[in-house]
């Protein structure tokens, strides 16, 4: 193996599939026999799709499966998986490799990695069993990637699967989505995510949880203490709209220094979104419910703001959202969010 030209630097990090998608994949594998070419695995960002795809690639690749056609995790086909070699497993995602295997980190798929895709589906199956690619998030694909995929779907080698992982499907291409089966992945139930998160060792799981909007993964992300210490900062600044400084709260994006300007923007801007969110529910009568923890604040506050400004103003907050992979300058974006929000209590 490590003689074979062919064979990819390590390319993917391997993710163990979380408890709560175990009776997905055995089912799912189940029914191998009626398998689609193509899968589409939908569902929010965080709940461990990625991972379920791996499991099934896994599975299809295994040597010495295990009853129901799950993956034995010790044969040559697993243990390649695992270290993200196995040659007849293709994994694209977002970042990209020089020749020496560095990688990168990218916005968005482009026609490049999707005809290399292309090209290493004619290649004879270098194991002689399945050969699978994983798209993660296939919605990040750009238009001529989209279309490039269109003629692997069409026209699959025998033997090639591809799992298409999207967290907002809804923004594929429909000639993509109808050339796949779709697999829509539920959130897990609270109890199970909140019992997974406590044996990760995050503190007050079922806050995190909620602030993650139920997706576990990303719950997990945000356990980080600085995180936490961070949010704490700007949502005691949001519940006091009359008081506080925003060019004095904006200029917190620049304290992790330039490289992580964009990433505290990103944060702060989900932050107002949360807020901005649990604000019209709490105005329409309803519960805080990513910010459970801060209720009161959001109770006191939601009555002097009118819902069809804070409507207009999530709407301004996600348009912002999106346009963070363009350059700008993150404290001045920060700040300018921060006086309009102001503006809503005026
Ligand atoms: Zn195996």
């Amino acid at each position: 193996m490590a003689d074979d030209p062919d064979v990819p630097p390590p390319r993917a990090a391997w993710q163990p599939l979380p408890p709560w998608l175990e009776a997905m994949a055995a089912d799912t594998l189940a029914q191998r026999e009626r398998w689609p070419h193509a899968w589409l695995i939908e569902g929010a960002r965080g709940i461990g799709k990625r991972a379920l795809a791996l499991e099934l690639a896994r599975s299809l690749l295994c040597e010495s499966p295990r009853p129901g056609e799950r993956a034995c995790g010790s044969c040559p086909g697993c243990t390649w998986v695992a270290a993200g070699q196995h040659p007849d497993l293709r994994l694209v995602e977002l970042v990209e490799f020089d020749e020496e295997g560095n990688a990168t980190p990218v916005d968005v798929i482009k026609i490049d990695a999707i005809r290399r895709l292309g090209e290493w589906a004619q290649i004879t199956s270098h194991r002689g069993g399945a050969k699978v690619a994983v798209v993660v998030p296939a919605e990040r694909m750009n238009a001529s990637a989209a279309n490039a995929l269109l003629k692997t779907l069409e026209e699959p080698p025998p033997g090639t699967y591809l799992l298409l992982v999207a967290h907002q499907g809804g923004r594929l291409p429909a000639t993509v989505v109808s050339r796949c089966r779709r697999l829509p992945v539920p959130r897990p139930a609270t109890d199970v995510a909140v019992g997974w998160l406590a044996g990760q060792g995050a503190a007050d799981p079922a806050t995190l949880l909620a602030q993650a909007a139920g997706a576990p993964l990303v719950a997990l992300e945000l356990a980080d203490p600085a995180l936490q210490a961070e949010r704490a900062v700007w949502l005691a600044a949001l519940a006091q709209p009359r008081a506080f400084s925003p060019a004095a709260l904006a200029a917190r994006i620049d304290l992790g220094g330039r490289e992580e300007r964009r990433e505290r923007l990103a944060a702060a801007i989900d932050w107002l979104l949360a807020w901005t969110a649990d604000l019209a529910r709490v105005r329409a009568g309803g519960e805080a419910r990513l910010n459970p923890d801060h209720a009161q604040a959001l109770a006191a506050n939601a009555a002097s703001v009118a819902r069809i400004s804070l409507f207009r103003y999530y709407s301004q907050l996600l348009g912002q959202r999106t346009l963070l992979a363009h350059p700008l300058q993150p404290r001045f974006v920060a700040e300018a969010l921060l006086v309009d929000y102001r503006a809503l209590f005026a």
